[in-house]
């Protein structure tokens, strides 16, 4: 099956034109719909015929919202997105302020194997398709009772590591920015990275303009390789460096995510190594204290010392603060994410 909400406005009216004759302002009628995230059946301007006829051979819509849990903390939203293949990912929405960010998975699963995360749990399914990213916010945005914007930031820390499934996440970037589709801009777009140093230079090369963040957790390599397996393929310099590179290419301040797990990576000596590494760089740290995954049996550092690691890091100079845990009592923080069956959860 043609997954419709792969394609952008030109390859949409191609593909149409070609395999089914239509219009181009059909074609656009029709994009108009996939945007919105109506499905054939609702479609009204468009004959029963082409209707019948696209859905014997397309998709329209790459998922849809199967679950919806709603933190009872903080109103975060947790949803369950089914793929028209029948595999499962999370996403949430966190509500603030200046608008709702969503956080969308790149893959069913993940293969970085970081030791910390649920999502890395069972391993690598499959990555997902552009129009498979765009649908889940697609999906939401539409829960908006018609409010074209009511996504308005995107953050791409879901499952999966995006900079492993280059090609697709790239091309969501280009279908979500685009002023046909949903016009959200990639300043408010953020791609989280476990640190991909060649695709973090590519991004700069091809002139994306996401918010690049890195997850460095450790900047001490040996100590870093435990928990992050990434480290033996780029050291936690090469990573820095590959921020550098972003920053210089594009003029966007990078962050560095750093999780803190009790005992681990919340010393002072690990402040300051982390401070000497990022010396001379424009980032901004966003210090987590790590979310349980009970899996993992590791466990996050205490308020106290969280507190006292980022008044080290101001100290010393480099720009830190805390980033807010939301939806915590659903499993829908930092790391919670995870592949989900239908028929009974593979959790219990
Ligand atoms: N693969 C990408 C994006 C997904 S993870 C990456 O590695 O960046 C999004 C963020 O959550 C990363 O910074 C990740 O390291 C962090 N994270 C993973 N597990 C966590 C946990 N249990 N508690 C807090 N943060 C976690």
């Amino acid at each position: 099956m043609i997954i419709l909400q792969d394609y952008n406005l030109t390859e949409l009216t191609t593909y149409l034109t070609e395999n089914f004759s239509v219009k181009p302002f059909v074609a656009k009628q029709i994009f108009g719909w996939l945007n919105k995230g109506v499905d054939f059946d609702g479609m009204t301007n468009i004959s029963k015929q082409l209707r019948s006829q696209l859905k014997e051979k397309c998709v329209a819509l790459s998922c849809t919202i199967i679950q919806t849990l709603t933190s009872q903390i903080d109103g975060t939203q947790k949803f369950l997105f089914k793929m028209s293949d029948g595999n499962l990912v999370e996403g949430v929405l966190m509500k603030y302020k200046y608008g709702n960010t969503l956080c969308v998975s790149s893959q069913v699963g993940c293969r970085m194997g970081c030791k910390f995360c649920a999502s890395t749990l069972g391993g690598l399914v499959r990555s997902l398709s552009a129009g498979e990213i765009l649908g889940q916010v697609i999906a939401v945005n539409a829960l908006g009772n018609g409010q074209e914007r009511y996504v308005t930031n995107i953050v791409l820390m879901g499952s999966g590591e995006p900079l492993d499934n280059y090609q697709n996440v790239t091309k969501f970037l280009q279908l979500v920015s685009s002023p046909d589709g949903l016009n959200i801009s990639e300043r408010n777009i953020s791609l989280s990275t476990c640190g991909l140093v060649p695709q973090m230079k590519q991004l700069a090369d091809e002139g994306y303009n996401v918010n690049l963040t890195l997850s460095l957790h450790n900047a001490f390599n040996d100590q870093r390789y435990q928990i992050m397996p990434i480290t033996k393929a780029y050291s936690v310099e090469q990573a820095v460096d590959a921020l550098r590179y972003y920053f210089d290419k594009t003029g966007r301040r990078v962050i560095v995510e750093y999780t803190l797990i009790d005992g681990q990576n919340d010393s002072y000596s690990h402040a300051l190594k982390l401070a000497s590494l990022l010396r001379g760089l424009s980032v901004h740290v966003n210090i987590i204290a790590l979310n349980p995954v009970k899996e993992t049996g590791l466990k996050g550092t205490s308020e106290n010392t969280l507190k006292k690691f980022i008044s080290y890091l101001e100290k010393l100079g480099i720009s830190a603060t805390r980033r807010r845990s939301m939806g915590r009592d659903i499993e829908g923080a930092c790391g919670q994410l995870r592949k989900r069956y239908l028929e009974g959860d593979n959790e219990e």
